[in-house]
C-alpha cells in the first residue's frame, strides 16, 4: 500500500473513533461510562497524561475530549489498548485461538490425498496475569499462566506484530496468541463491547506460536497420505487408519518416507 494510502488509512480510523476509555490517577482505566460528566470525571489520558472531560450528551456518542482541545494522535486506540490490557489481566480467562494444520500428499498414480486437522478455540483459565512483561527488547502486552505453563498475549489495535518479533516470541518456546481489535467495529467502545472483542470472539485471535503445532502438522500429513491411498482416519495416530485392503503396506512405508512416528 503507497504510503498516502496508509496516512489517509490512519486518519480515518482516528476521525472515526471516539476515545472511550481515560485513566484515574490511581491509574486505573475507566469507561466514559464509568465516570461523572465534564471535568468531575477526574481522569487522563493515557497517551499523553493530559486532563480529560467527559462529553456525556444526548447527541454524539459519550467521549472523552482533552482539556486543552489540542489533538492528541492516537489517543483513542491507545485508551483501547490499555483497557484491552486490564480486561485481559481482570477477567483471568480469555478463549485461546483455534488451531489447524493443513496437508496435501500425491501417490505415484496421481491419487491426491487432502486433510485438514483443526483444534477448536477453547476457554483458558489464566493464573498469575501480569501486564507490559519484558523479554530482551521486546514487551510482551499480556503475560499469564494456564495449566503450569506460561502463555503471551498481543492485543494489536493499530499495530500488529512484526516479522521481528514473531521470531523472538516464537524462540521463547511458549504459546503465544494475537488478538486483533478491529476498531471500525464500534464508533465508541463499551466495557461489554470490549469483552465480546479480547475475551470471547474467534474469529480475531491466531496463533503466533504453539509447541503443539508440528504434532498437528504431522497428523494432517498422515491423514493426507492414507487419503491418497483412500484410507479413512478414525481417531489419534495412524494405528487407527481403516486402509483399503492391498494398500497397507505402501501407505505405511509413505508415512515412514515422511518421517511419521508410529504407535504400536
Ligand atoms: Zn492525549
Amino acid at each position: 500500500m503507497a504510503l498516502h494510502a496508509r496516512v489517509e488509512e490512519a486518519l480515518a480510523v482516528t476521525a472515526n473513533l471516539f476515545q472511550s476509555f481515560g485513566i484515574t490517577s490511581d491509574g486505573r482505566v475507566v469507561s466514559v461510562e464509568d465516570v461523572r460528566r465534564g471535568m468531575a470525571c477526574d481522569c487522563c489520558c493515557t497517551e499523553c497524561g493530559e486532563l480529560l472531560i467527559a462529553r456525556q450528551g444526548d447527541v454524539r456518542a459519550w467521549h472523552f475530549a482533552h482539556d486543552s482541545g489540542a489533538g492528541c494522535t492516537g489517543a483513542a486506540e491507545g485508551a483501547l489498548h490499555r483497557a484491552a490490557k486490564q480486561l485481559l489481566v481482570e477477567a483471568g480467562s480469555v478463549l485461546a485461538p483455534a488451531m489447524e494444520a493443513r496437508a496435501s500428499h500425491r501417490v505415484d498414480d496421481g491419487r491426491l490425498g487432502e486433510a485438514t486437522v483443526v483444534k477448536p478455540a477453547e476457554l483458558w483459565v489464566l493464573t498469575q496475569i501480569r501486564e507490559e512483561v519484558a523479554v530482551g527488547v521486546h514487551r510482551i502486552d499480556v503475560v499469564g499462566a494456564h495449566d503450569g505453563r506460561p502463555v503471551l498475549i498481543e492485543v494489536a489495535v493499530t499495530h500488529v506484530v512484526d516479522d521481528d518479533k514473531r521470531k523472538a516470541l516464537s524462540e521463547l518456546g511458549a504459546p503465544c496468541f494475537e488478538i486483533s481489535l478491529d476498531v471500525h467495529c464500534h464508533e465508541s467502545w463499551s466495557w461489554e463491547d470490549l469483552r465480546l472483542e479480547v475475551l470471547e470472539r474467534p474469529e480475531n485471535r491466531r496463533w503466533i506460536y504453539h509447541p503443539d503445532q508440528p504434532m498437528l502438522d504431522e497428523q494432517a500429513r498422515c491423514e493426507a497420505v492414507a487419503k491418497s491411498f483412500g484410507g479413512r482416519y478414525k481417531g489419534a495416530p495412524y494405528r487407527n487408519w481403516v486402509i483399503p485392503v492391498g494398500a497397507k503396506s505402501a501407505v505405511l512405508e509413505q508415512l515412514d518416507g515422511i518421517g511419521a512416528v508410529r504407535e504400536t
